[in-house]
């Protein structure tokens, strides 16, 4: 339905789209509704991402990584399976965001160490960054890491972690010098002594992720499993994001599409009846709008990720893909219900697709940075270009 000709560059990537799509359509869509419902973690669908090399997209290629534009992979993945359930999207993103800093900034010893646990043994990662006084003010962690020895003890509280109950293996922000803004990553065995599991939270929307609480308690670090350098923990997440933020667009465009077709759908139902809409005007402008932003979204998305992958500066796309594609997201599931009610009238309410998704599409404002934290971003950027 949607021309994505000039983001699949490659035959690769769009056989790798249709393989996507086809198990998003099959497989996930028909238990979106329920993960929904109940407000659990897919046991089932998990096991389907690793299955199909899914969670391990950005890692290295001996590791089951793909070869080349990883990021195009993993948004095109990601677009495809938000359109039907975004929380299985977000679980995606999420591995690839939380072992972003092991690949990226650990030693070829804990690479070597955990990689493979990781990618051969299934262990999902969570990151661990945001605290209950730090959320866009990254600087504001409160969690220490000391360094004894031969390892670091680690005190402090997390939360809002993804995948937080469900991983094997955390990537923790972490104060390494009272000097603000001084952080660093640590890899974290869930197996650690003092590390445990808090509340898990009851979102309004992408209720089948796990989102919980994590706490710290003396948890012993061997110093090798410092990833990076000390204090270049900001540095390291300010990297991650140029990664997620166009992921996160991804997200937000599947959740639009997957709005969109549900407008469709009704639509083409609805006029092969026996009693069709007579004047089309409004519900006309609605397609027409959400089509023309879905495009414009798509085009941010992409060119971020390409961009991303051929290693050059993407900060202010990133930012502009997640932020305008989140809010595109979050007008067209409102949009969508409107036209629902046009075309369906009582019966709409019973359209619980519509409403999910309208709930799911919430979250893509908030999360990898609030919309008005990306706005400050693409401000400062611009400036930056400005003044030279
Ligand atoms: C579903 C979900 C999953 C998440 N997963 C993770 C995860 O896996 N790991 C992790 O570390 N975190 C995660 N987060 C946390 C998320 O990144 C934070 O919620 C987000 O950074 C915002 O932080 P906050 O909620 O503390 O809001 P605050 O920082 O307290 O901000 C409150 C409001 O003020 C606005 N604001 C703040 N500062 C400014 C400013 N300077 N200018 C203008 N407006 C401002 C914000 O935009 C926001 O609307 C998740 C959040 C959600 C909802």
């Amino acid at each position: 339905m949607f021309d994505q000709a000039i983001f699949t560059p490659t035959e690769e990537l769009k056989n790798f789209r249709e393989k996507v799509h086809d198990l998003a359509r099959e497989k996930i869509a028909p238990q979106a509704s329920l993960v929904d419902e109940e407000d659990f973690f897919n046991r089932e669908v998990e096991s389907l991402l690793w299955d199909h090399g899914l969670l391990t997209l950005t890692f290295p290629e001996e590791y089951g990584g793909i070869s080349k534009n990883k990021s195009v992979a993993l948004c095109i993945a990601v677009e495809e399976i938000a359109k039907y359930c975004a929380s299985s999207a977000l679980l995606l993103i999420i591995q690839a965001v939380g072992s972003f800093p092991i690949i990226h900034a650990g030693s070829a010893d804990v690479r070597k160490k955990y990689l493979p646990q990781m990618s051969r043994g299934r262990k999902l990662v969570a990151y661990l960054v945001t605290e209950p006084h730090a959320g866009s003010d990254v600087s504001g962690i409160r969690t220490t890491a000391k360094r004894i020895g031969d390892h670091y003890l680690l005190n402090g509280s997390k939360c809002f972690s993804t995948s937080g109950g469900v991983a094997g293996i955390y990537s923790v922000l972490a104060k390494t010098s009272e000097e603000k803004g001084k952080s660093s990553f640590f890899l974290v065995e869930r197996e650690f002594q003092g590390l445990s599991i808090g509340r898990t939270e009851r979102k309004m929307g992408q209720r089948g992720s796990n989102t919980t609480e994590v706490f710290l308690d003396n948890v012993k670090v061997p110093a090798e499993n410092l990833l990076g350098n000390e204090g270049e923990g900001f540095l390291i997440a300010m990297k991650d994001f140029d990664m997620s933020r166009p992921a996160i667009g991804a997200q937000a465009l599947g959740i639009a599409e997957g709005a969109l077709s549900l407008i469709l759908q009704s639509l083409k139902e609805k006029q092969t009846s026996k009693n069709p809409v007579k004047d089309l005007a409004i519900l006309q402008a609605i397609i027409a709008d959400a089509a023309t932003l879905i495009e414009a979204s798509r085009g941010l998305v992409y060119r971020a990720a390409i961009l991303y992958d051929e290693g050059k500066s993407n900060t202010k796309l990133a930012s502009m893909a997640k932020c305008f594609s989140a809010d595109i997201a979050m007008k067209i599931t409102t949009d969508v219900i409107d036209a629902l009610q046009v075309l369906d009238g009582y019966n709409s309410l019973r359209r619980l697709d519509a409403e999910r998704m309208f709930r799911d599409a919430k979250l893509t404002q908030i999360f990898e940075g609030t919309n008005q934290i990306q706005r400050l971003v693409i401000a400062r950027q611009m400036l930056k270009e400005l003044m030279g």
